[in-house]
């Protein structure tokens, strides 16, 4: 199987890569073993303010609209981050006190919403909430199993009886300005908060739960689904093992599912992730790279690997392969000619191409330009 390039990980990075190398008329398959960090996402993309052209019109085609007002968003703590280019279902204000009084609503049996701690943040900020909690006869089901009220089951729910939400919450709201109800809206109809927001005559505020994140999911989803509309393969649940790499130059892939039949390409990019998802293996001793054996950045010394106050920022975070300035990952010291590394596999490797998701894209681009100028090898 010959591709013009194959990537390994179908995360952020991954799927702005695909999709764009798909626009520009390469053929690319994804291998990606599942789980990623947009399952997880707050819906703000870290080290972003305004988006890149490219990036509004890939998303716009996939369906994803995004925003960005400086100012402040709304964690689900109840505390203030500054603003972030963000999805357009999360808050973003001025200031933290966008309100006078704000109604928060919750559904009965969900642990995973944290309406007290919302409501304390926001009276600290002067404004004065109310809490109200939904018992709906559809989630009935839901309830009687704690596994089952998780954010993705109830947003499932909330697609079909959301009108059912808007007119309860019409009939609880009283003189406030503002209402704010849990992420769990629009998992598969995108039109949804939108609605919502419609339908309820105050301010309409929806903030983030406990993973899995309704919106992270809701673009990978979409982003798969353009990457494949324009002709990728994306073979998911599939792993990469390893790689045949000559005089510098990888020519293939095994993978755990295809067995002898290694994908071939002319251009492979590798965007694995960080520890998180495995792109980065550790053991006591080191740190390393599991497909391509890529050089990794990190201190020899384990004992600077993290900080003993949990809570403080982890310098492991900031470890990452190893590549020279166009992203060319790099093996023993040398860099492999058709191989990029990108997204947060690149730790902090790389400041200039910022971090979070933020990183996943910049670096995505980057080595998508490298790949449409270079000379086949
Ligand atoms: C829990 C968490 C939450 C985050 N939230 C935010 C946020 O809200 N905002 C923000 O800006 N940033 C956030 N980040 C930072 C995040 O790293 C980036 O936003 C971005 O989504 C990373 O994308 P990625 O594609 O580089 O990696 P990932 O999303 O980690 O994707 C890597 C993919 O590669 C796959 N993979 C790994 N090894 C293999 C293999 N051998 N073969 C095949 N597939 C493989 C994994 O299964 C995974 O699907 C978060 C990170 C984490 C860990």
């Amino acid at each position: 199987m010959k591709h013009d390039t194959v990537i390994v990980g179908g995360g952020l990075a991954g799927l702005v890569a695909g999709i764009s190398l798909q626009r520009a008329g390469r053929g690319t398959a994804i291998v990606s073993t599942g789980q990623n960090a947009l399952h997880f996402f707050s819906g703000a993309f870290e080290s972003l303010q305004e988006a890149p052209e490219r990036l509004t019109t890939l998303f716009d085609e996939a369906g994803i609209r995004l925003q960005y007002t400086p100012g402040v968003r709304l964690m689900p703590l109840g505390t203030f981050k500054e603003a972030m280019l963000s999805l357009e279902d999360v808050a973003l204000f001025p200031s933290p006190k966008f309100g006078r009084k704000v109604l928060i609503v919750n559904f009965m049996g969900y642990h995973d919403f944290f309406s007290s701690f919302l409501a304390e943040g926001l009276e600290k900020q002067g404004m004065h909430c109310r809490i109200r909690f939904l018992s709906l006869p559809e989630m009935d089901q839901l309830e009687k199993s704690p596994s089952e009220m998780r954010s993705v089951q109830i947003a499932r729910t909330m697609d079909r009886i959301w009108e059912k939400v808007v007119q309860e919450v019409r009939v609880l709201l009283k003189d406030e300005d503002t209402v704010i109800l849990p992420q769990v809206f629009g998992l598969q109809d995108t039109s949804v908060p939108g609605r919502i927001r419609q339908g309820i005559p105050a301010r309409v505020v929806f903030v983030g739960t406990l993973p899995p994140s309704v919106p992270g999911i809701r673009t990978q989803m979409l982003l798969k689904r353009r990457y494949e509309v324009l002709g990728g393969t994306y073979l998911m649940g599939d792993e990469a093992l390893t790689a045949h790499v000559h005089d510098s130059v990888v020519h293939s892939i095994v993978t755990k599912n295809l067995d002898r039949h290694y994908l071939e390409a002319d251009h492979f990019i590798l965007a694995s992730g960080g520890f998180f998802s495995k792109g980065l293996r550790s053991n006591p001793f080191s740190i390393s790279e599991p497909v391509f054996g890529l050089d990794v950045e990190y201190d020899e010394d384990r004992n600077a690997w993290y900080q003993k106050n949990f809570s403080a920022d982890q310098p492991y975070m900031q470890y990452g392969v190893k590549t020279d300035e166009t992203l060319h990952g790099i093996a023993g010291g040398v860099p492999l000619k058709n191989l990029y590394a990108i997204g947060s596999i690149l730790g902090g490797t790389h400041p200039e191409l910022g971090s979070g998701a933020g990183l996943a894209i910049r670096s995505a681009f980057a080595a998508v330009d490298e790949i449409l100028t270079s000379k086949t090898e």
